[in-house]
């Protein structure tokens, strides 16, 4: 599927960086270095890290003659924005597949990884925002990288940039307004990326707005809470909460997709071909509605081409569309949505495959390693 295809482009300099790092684990190299117990350990890590990386075909470790894994976007993927209690003008960003459990790590509630966050008398932190819905992890990885290099980052043309040095910029009006225009930035805007603000005053910074970044739809992308202070785990209830609600959501929108497929045979109303996830091995990529009341069922590719926004051929960075219609109920869809529950129900429903957010709870960030750490 192009799209996928289109959302795994690695980010050149994390490849670099993940080349680096496997050439110097095939060698033995950390052996060399394993009188520095700290590097040691990162190094043992990143090479795990490596090993359950999806790397793109021409650059993957694995043997050829393995039969390949079904894609199935990971049910959750986040970038998040930490602020200091203590120290309230000192941020961190990092990534992650679960938020609760990584908070708990920068906390210290659990002892495992984040130590950089254990400096400095910055404990406990908040968790302010959290930028999520990314249909990989690498993509994940890039929103991150870019966040925190955004003085210099591909994605954010040099003549909009807000950040313009590596010491610049480490305002929250500049953080919040950095991710404004990632999220505007072609290559994460047809991700249909959502955020999420465990606060008040960075929701209304966000709105606020404070360098006329233009573009973007704020209600169509962003939610808030209204921060509860706590002094010792920062607003982990807040994120649990978030957590929960979104597990609880998605479970609900997987029953009801099984619940279409239990009837059998449905057909296509564009293709007339008829789908059919019970008497059949095939499990072609399909849409199902993802709106209340509604459960029209089609192909995923003939869906695709009744986009609202037809795509240019001719500028690659739009072949994505942003948004189809539904045809039984009328209403919108985003693209990027539908192709990430697509995968779900292909994998999940069709194949029988593990939910991936659990097989993902292991994987943590190789570059928060580097320089985001700041104050
Ligand atoms: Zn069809
Ligand atoms: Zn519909």
């Amino acid at each position: 599927m192009s799209a996928a295809r289109e959302f795994g482009k690695p980010d050149c300099k994390i490849w670099t960086k993940i080349k680096r790092v496997e050439r110097c684990i095939r060698s033995n190299d950390y052996e060399i270095e394993s009188k520095n117990p700290q590097f040691r350990t990162t190094q043992l890590k990143l090479s795990r890290k490596i090993q359950n990386m999806k790397l793109p075909r021409s650059q993957s470790m694995r043997s050829k003659t393995k039969p390949e894994k079904p894609h199935i976007a990971p049910k959750f993927y986040g970038v998040y924005l930490l602020r200091s209690i203590p120290k309230p003008g000192t941020f961190y960003i990092g990534s992650t597949p679960d938020p609760v459990r990584r908070l708990r790590q920068h906390n210290g509630e659990l002892t495992s990884g984040a130590y950089r966050t254990k400096r400095k008398g910055c404990r406990p932190w908040d968790m302010i925002m959290l930028v999520h819905g990314f249909p990989n992890k690498i993509a994940a990885l890039q929103f991150e990288h870019a966040w925190q290099h955004c003085y210099q980052t591909r994605h954010i043309d040099v003549s909009k940039r807000i950040t313009t040095t590596k010491t610049g910029g480490r305002s929250l009006a500049h953080k919040v307004g950095n991710v404004r225009l990632l999220l505007n930035a072609p290559f994460f805007k047809a991700m249909a990326l959502k955020i999420m603000c465990f606060d008040e005053v960075v929701y209304n910074t966000y709105v606020e707005n404070k360098f006329r970044v233009q573009g973007g739809d704020d209600s169509l992308f962003i939610e808030y809470v209204k921060m509860i202070p706590n002094k010792d785990d920062g607003n982990l209830k807040d994120v649990e909460d978030f957590k929960e609600k979104y597990t609880t959501r998605n479970k609900a929108l997987m029953e009801k997709f099984s619940k279409t497929l239990q009837h059998g045979e449905h057909e296509c109303p564009y293709c007339d071909e008829m789908i059919d996830y019970i008497n059949s091995d095939e499990f072609p990529y399909i849409s199902i509605c993802y709106h209340n009341d509604c459960e029209n069922i089609c192909h995923l590719m003939c869906l695709y081409k009744q986009t609202v926004d037809p795509p240019s051929r001719t500028n690659e960075k739009q072949l994505i569309p942003q948004k189809v219609k539904c045809q039984k109920c009328s209403r919108v869809l985003l693209w990027a949505e539908v192709a990430k529950i697509s995968t779900w129900i292909r994998g999940e429903i069709g194949l029988h495959e593990p939910d991936i957010m659990n097989s993902q709870q292991t994987t943590d960030m190789m570059i928060e390693e580097e320089d985001n750490f700041e104050d």
